[in-house]
């Protein structure tokens, strides 16, 4: 199988080459030029096995450049038993009714973003070998919180490679800017700007297709790749857990071989939810593609009237990780709703760049209503589904609810699959306000203790005892110098 690019269709590379470059030198993403398809005998052959052999088996239709045994290697280090704090990685809790909540928070930073970045280390130091031997690799990150903790944990002390993250000063939670500020390793950096998060990705994205940085990288023996969902080793870990949670549904006895299901992504920068029109795209019988947003609801806004503006208010939200409004991997689904049109492509990331904005032709908009709904949840909702849910037995955390809120509105009776992104506990002052109706006078780290005493639910180990844990990076730089940190991080 090969890889294409969004924004040159005439371009094909194998799958190590797209992880190692992480974007296409004329800054269009990476796609497969077909997508693998999955019969319903071989969905019913995956529902016996365990996540880790599951993973391997989708893994294997899409990195065909990687041998059986390299894919062993990279799939049994990424979810080794103990590295996640389920068996079953990702597991599937029903809620209530026809909703079932599949926690893809189980894994070291307790965000969703370990479900790939647990495993892309592997696949770069893999494919790297092949596509860019004896080269460092750097991975430079833009985060919103959660991806940042969960790179800087993948890829920490991983020979061969650095790793530097940009993250917005005041655009993340205490405890997410406490996991970054202690993270551990020799190869890792970690930078606040004065910025918000769109400010720090395209700062990133700008030094990254700068040819000048490039060359500068190459003398010193370095290249760049990404470790953000632009990355298609970000994306690919994630189309498993939806193949995974179908064949869960099976299991569990809440439908049978062959029924569909509705999906419902807390939504950002479109990668979650994209993996998931890949699982239905595969064959995985998934009926509605639900896009939940905050009160960021620019996708909301895409997928309901074809037209995409991110000329709006920027609202910090207490779901921070969805704060965001230019979605990066929107474009690959475009790419594949044109029926592979990179003219079409780089038209609307023109518009988009220059006037902020653009308008999908009818056949795209057409396409688009087929398979998705949206919609989007105010901070009031919010809040208050966290406490609707507590009441009904699940705590949720402050992006989850968001989902659930956005299923109870969009609900159409389909036996529906809600991701649930993070652990509560990392937002536990938005979480703790909406079960108690209003702010406890605490720092956020007490906070911790008092939603444990409050909800009787416990502290995830990896969080617990983050207050006394050694600070190593306060620097807060402007979205100017971000280049020249880059080079301050690297020493060269
Ligand atoms: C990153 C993140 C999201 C958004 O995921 P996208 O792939 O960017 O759409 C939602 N919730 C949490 C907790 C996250 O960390």
């Amino acid at each position: 199988m090969f890889y294409t690019s969004t924004r040159d269709k005439s371009l094909r590379v194998t799958s190590s080459e797209a992880i190692t470059k992480g974007i296409s030198d004329e800054g269009g993403l990476f796609v497969p030029c077909e997508i693998p398809a999955l019969g319903l005998s071989d969905i019913a052959a995956m529902i016996p096995m365990s996540y880790r052999e599951r993973a391997k088996k989708i893994l294997s239709l899409y990195l065909t450049d990687f041998t059986p045994e390299e894919i062993d290697y990279c799939v049994d280090g990424a979810y080794a038993e103990g590295k996640f704090d389920s068996e079953k990685v990702a597991p599937l809790v029903n809620l209530k009714g026809e909703a079932n909540i599949l926690e893809l928070f189980r894994g070291p930073t307790c965000a969703f973003k370990d479900m790939a970045l647990q495993l892309l280390p592997y696949l770069l130091t893999t494919a790297s070998k092949r596509a860019a031997p004896d080269k460092e690799t750097v991975i430079l990150v833009a985060t919103s919180g959660d991806t940042g903790k969960a790179a800087l944990e993948g890829f920490k002390d991983v020979p061969h490679t650095r790793i530097l993250v940009f993250y917005p000063v005041e655009g993340v939670s205490a405890m997410q800017k406490r996991q970054m500020q202690t993270q551990e390793g020799a190869n890792v950096g970690v930078c606040a700007i004065k910025g918000n998060f769109d400010d720090a990705q395209t700062g990133v994205k700008k030094i990254f297709t700068d040819k000048a940085v490039a060359a500068k990288l190459a003398e010193n023996g370095m290249m760049f790749s990404s470790a953000n969902s632009i990355n298609w080793g970000r994306l690919v870990p994630q189309v498993v857990y939806y193949c995974s949670a179908y064949c869960d549904m099976v299991e569990q006895g809440r439908i049978a071989l062959g029924d569909q299901i509705n999906v419902v992504v807390p939504t950002g920068n479109f990668g979650n939810i994209l993996a998931a029109y890949y699982a239905k795209q595969m064959g995985i019988p998934i009926k509605t593609l639900i896009c939940a947003s905050n009160s960021n609801n620019v996708l909301t806004d895409f997928l309901t009237t074809g037209t995409y503006d991110r000329n709006r208010k920027f609202y910090t939200t207490t779901s921070p990780s969805m704060d965001i409004l230019i979605s990066s991997n929107l474009e690959r689904l475009l790419f594949h709703l044109s029926v592979n049109d990179d003219a079409e492509i780089r038209e609307y990331m023109d518009s988009l760049s220059r006037t902020g904005k653009y308008t999908v032709s009818d056949d795209i908009f057409e396409a688009i209503r087929a398979d998705f709904k949206a919609g989007f949840a105010t901070e009031e909702e919010d809040a208050a589904a966290i406490k609707a849910s507590f009441d009904l037995g699940y705590l949720p955390d402050t992006h989850t609810a968001v989902a659930i809120e956005v299923y109870n509105k969009l609900a159409d009776g389909t036996p529906t699959v809600i991701a649930a992104t993070a652990s509560p506990y990392k937002f536990p002052k938005a979480v703790l306000t909406a079960i108690l109706g209003e702010a406890p006078q605490i720092d956020e780290f007490d906070m911790s203790d008092e939603l444990s005493k409050v909800t009787g639910t416990k502290i995830p180990a990896p969080l617990a005892g983050l207050r006394d844990r050694q600070v190593r990076f306060d620097s807060v730089s402007e979205i100017s110098e971000m280049e020249q940190r880059v080079y301050d991080m690297l020493g060269i």
